[in-house]
């Protein structure tokens, strides 16, 4: 099964362009972070690649050595900013429909700052 399109009009890629504003924690040529817009803890960050990627699968599969490398690389940086590697954190890449992803344009979440509830709480 084909990956789906990726959709120029989704949130992360008019905050990409500029058109909506977001807090910023990290940017550099390839990754902007910035925090989420409703944490669900303490901290809670949004890290997405710059290029046209829907999730981590097509990111995986698609975007070159030195983007993956990048976006790696930003995931360590900002956790160690961000101040949770000691006490840990949660990181999050939901994806399409059973991942229950609402933007389509790949970010993972960095959430910490406090003990998380289960990961898959049953409900
Ligand atoms: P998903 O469910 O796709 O994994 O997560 C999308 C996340 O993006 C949610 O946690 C949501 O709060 C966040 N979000 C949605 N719209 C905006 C926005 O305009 N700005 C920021 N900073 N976060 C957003």
């Amino acid at each position: 099964m084909a990956v789906p399109a990726y959709d120029p009009e989704n949130i992360f890629a008019k905050i990409l362009r500029g058109e909506i504003p977001c807090s910023k924690v990290y940017e550099d040529d390839y990754v902007l972070a910035f925090n989420d817009i409703a944490p669900q803890a303490p901290t809670h960050v949004l890290v997405i690649p710059k290029g046209a990627y829907t999730s981590y699968d097509d990111f995986a599969l698609n975007a070159s050595d030195e983007e993956i490398i990048a976006y790696t690389r930003a995931i360590g940086k900002i956790s160690k900013a961000a101040g949770v590697i000691e006490d840990g954190y949660r990181l999050i890449a939901n994806t399409r429909d059973h991942g229950r992803q609402d933007v389509p344009h790949l970010h993972v979440h960095i959430i910490g700052g406090e003990k998380l509830g289960l990961m898959l709480p049953k409900a």
